[in-house]
């Protein structure tokens, strides 16, 4: 089913943008009033995202059914590159070593204004668009985050910005931003190493969500490491005194760090994987590795766990008389929040006003409640207030969060999930694949292409999103936390 918004109307339209001068006035922005002309360009947005739609919706449920996982997205990006290329874009792509990322860009000179699209699925969340648990092929991959929903909506944003420009009621350049690998490496690590968010004024994205909202809590930042242990393999029952077990300097490993959690931040969150635990007991194991995942509120307390990571894998070594290699693998910085931006944001999700939704979607949604043991509340599109942010964000890192340090970014949510329902999991898969959550992308959609409108427009608004990004990012200088050499590609 395809979603109608009403194009609200040019009273609503100032009321809207009343919101805005008021969030953004006084100490912040000293905004000129919002002119007519101004707030009929965001109905033509809004006008040019309904008139994409159904192409939108398409390309949405192709990428569902393509759920391709991190870095195999070669369908998934072609599908939206090729329709960026239909649309009037310049692209390029394979873009900072990665082949499934790319670049879409229309118009010239400034402001430059990104905007961010994921697609990649997760592994074994195959799933039908319907209520019950069942997948769509047994052990595939399925968009258990909403990517489809996330890469084609903020792709609809942008060409409803390009159309504007085509028709001369915008002046600069907008950038579709083809980000692969979220779930995994980060894509957008990779190409914010590259260079390619630099010459960037602003920058957008959003995620799906179960709340309809500006985003001002963040993410918190990770890093990812793989620990290795080498000693000296022997008979174990001849002669174990000769061996030297990697395996055990392993278990020192994963206690000491289990100790550790009692001296630690609670906003830290650490865990690991092992990947080789030695093969056979009657050997004594030369070779044992753990894959660890370190994150913390900010990439200074992410920084302090490696350190004590590091010392801890040493003493493991020295207890067990083996060697240890600590290799830092990549990881994401915390994201940067530029609540000027996200004011913007809110004044436009008001504006718009809340996603509604039909009976038969409400009852979809609570059954996947009642399937998943949580109050049958159903879905909940209503514009969540705006609230000061949290001091510390909830769990959870994104790529987003290296792109917010180079560039002011805003970011929104947009519901397509039912409330409470598990994350990661089938309901996102399966409502991704239906009207609700069509409904959230081209919700996104509007928010991003009428809050650019505003950025576009008014180089007030802009010049005091980017005040507050100097003052945040004062004597910080963005290093990414993956290692030098190419992105680790997988094996076909
Ligand atoms: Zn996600």
């Amino acid at each position: 089913m395809i979603m109608k918004i009403r194009v609200p109307s040019v009273t609503a339209l100032l009321a809207g943008l009343l919101i805005v001068s008021q969030l953004t006035s006084g100490a912040v922005v000293k905004g000129k009033e919002p002119s007519v002309a101004s707030l009929k360009k965001k109905q033509n947005a809004v006008a040019a995202i309904e008139r994409h739609e159904s192409e939108i919706i398409a390309l949405s449920d192709q990428v569902w059914g393509f759920a391709e996982t991190a870095l195999l997205e070669t369908r998934s990006a072609a599908v939206l590159a090729d329709y960026a290329e239909k649309q009037g874009f310049t692209v390029e792509r394979g873009v900072a070593g990665l082949p499934t990322a790319f670049v879409a860009q229309y118009g010239s000179g400034k402001p430059v204004i990104g905007v961010l699209g994921e697609y990649d699925a997760l592994p074994g969340l195959s799933q039908q668009a319907q209520t019950v648990k069942e997948a769509l092929q047994s052990g595939a991959p399925g968009q258990g985050c909403g990517h489809n929903l996330l890469g084609t909506g903020a792709l609809g944003a942008a060409l409803a910005v390009k159309d504007l420009m085509a028709a001369g009621k915008l002046k600069g350049t907008i950038r579709f931003y083809g980000t692969p690998a979220e779930e995994a490496v980060g894509g957008k690590v990779y190409m914010a190493r590259a260079g390619l968010f630099n010459d960037l004024d602003v920058c957008l994205t959003w995620h799906p969500d179960e709340k309809t909202r500006a985003s001002v809590d963040g993410s918190q930042a990770i890093l990812e490491c793989i620990v290795e242990f080498y000693g000296r393999t022997a008979h174990a029952a001849a002669d174990p005194w000769d061996g030297r077990s990697a395996v055990a300097a392993m278990e020192f490993f994963t206690a000491g760090l289990n100790r550790m959690r009692e001296f630690v931040k609670p906003t830290v969150r650490m865990h690991y994987s092992i990947m080789n635990g030695g093969d056979v007991p009657n050997v004594v194991p030369a070779y044992a590795k753990v894959w660890c995942w370190l994150r913390d509120s900010k990439g200074a307390g992410v920084d302090q766990l490696l350190a004590r990571a590091r010392r801890i894998a040493e003493g493991a070594a020295l207890m067990a008389e083996v060697e240890s290699k600590l290799t830092v693998q990549g990881g994401n910085w915390d994201t940067l929040v530029n609540l000027t931006g996200e004011k913007v944001m809110f004044a436009n999700l008001a504006w718009l006003g809340p996603i509604t939704y039909t009976p038969e979607e409400q009852e979809f949604a609570k059954e996947i409640q009642r399937a998943t043991g949580v109050a049958p509340k159903g879905l909940d599109g209503t514009v969540q207030p705006w609230a000061a942010p949290k001091p510390d964000p909830e769990g959870g890192s994104t790529d987003v969060g290296d792109v917010s340090w180079i560039v002011p970014t805003v970011s929104m949510n947009a519901t397509t999930a039912p409330v409470d329902a598990p994350w990661h999991a089938w309901p996102v898969v399966a409502c991704g694949g239906m009207s609700i959550g069509h409904k959230g992308l081209v919700y996104a959609a509007k928010a991003m292409a009428t809050t650019m409108v505003d950025l576009f427009e008014d180089a007030k608004t802009l010049q005091a999103v980017q005040a507050e990004f100097r003052e945040k990012t004062k004597g910080i200088v963005y290093k990414p936390f993956v290692p030098d050499g190419p992105p680790p590609l997988p094996k076909r």
